[in-house]
């Protein structure tokens, strides 16, 4: 699953409550070259590295993919990606939209969720919480508006008003998707093939 949401947007929040109810579904820890905020933890909420690494490691091609953003690089890890895959984890990748598209092409069959504010006075009002000077308030408002324009191509969209009641919507698109039936043909298939056993 790939969730990708403006900043302010409470994405964060509704991703912890969804890997807290289903054990199976891992967090694709990203790599950063930003440093940490208070309260993040390196290995857990990213990899924070520095530039040269990231550089070393996307010449490398370690990467599925990588964006600069803010003046900042953020890169998904290949390794960590096919680790949890082979093992039959699902996945969350969040991850803007340039990289969501990106992984798109490889992974038609991804699931596309973005997570929208309920209106622009509200993302605004969640922006200034933050308590930044109003330059960097503006550009972030810019980001996060040229962010939500791509919300157009997602499979789903959930609309963050209250946590409890996005947190539920996710659990829904996720369900659903789990019993979609592409995802059951072997194991239909399987039953003819006891059968003729
Ligand atoms: P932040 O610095 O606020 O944690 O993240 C800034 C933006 O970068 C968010 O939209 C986040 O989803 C995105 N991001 C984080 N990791 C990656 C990554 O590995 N690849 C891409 N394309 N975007 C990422």
């Amino acid at each position: 699953m790939v969730v990708s949401a403006p900043s302010g947007a409470g994405k964060t929040s509704i991703c912890r409550e969804i890997m807290r109810q289903f054990p199976n579904i891992r967090f694709s820890v990203s790599s950063t070259t930003r440093p940490p905020r208070p309260g993040e933890v390196d290995g857990k909420d990213y990899e924070f590295i520095s530039p040269e690494e990231f550089q070393e490691r996307r010449a490398r091609g370690e990467f599925f993919e990588w964006v600069e953003k803010f003046g900042q690089y953020y890169g998904t890890s290949k390794k960590a990606m096919d680790a949890f895959l082979s093992q039959g984890y699902d996945l969350i990748l969040d991850i803007e939209s340039r990289g969501a598209k990106a992984v798109r092409a490889q992974f038609p069959r991804g699931i596309f969720i973005f997570i929208l504010p309920p209106s622009l006075g509200e993302l605004k009002s969640r922006l200034y919480v933050r308590g930044e000077s109003a330059e960097i308030m503006e550009y972030r408002l810019q980001s996060s508006l040229d962010e939500i324009r791509e919300a157009l191509w997602y499979d789903y969209i959930i609309l963050n008003e209250k946590l409890e009641e996005a947190v539920d919507r996710f659990r829904a698109v996720y369900v659903a998707e789990r019993s979609c039936r592409e995802r059951f043909t072997e194991r239909i298939e399987a039953f003819f093939n006891e059968g003729s056993s």
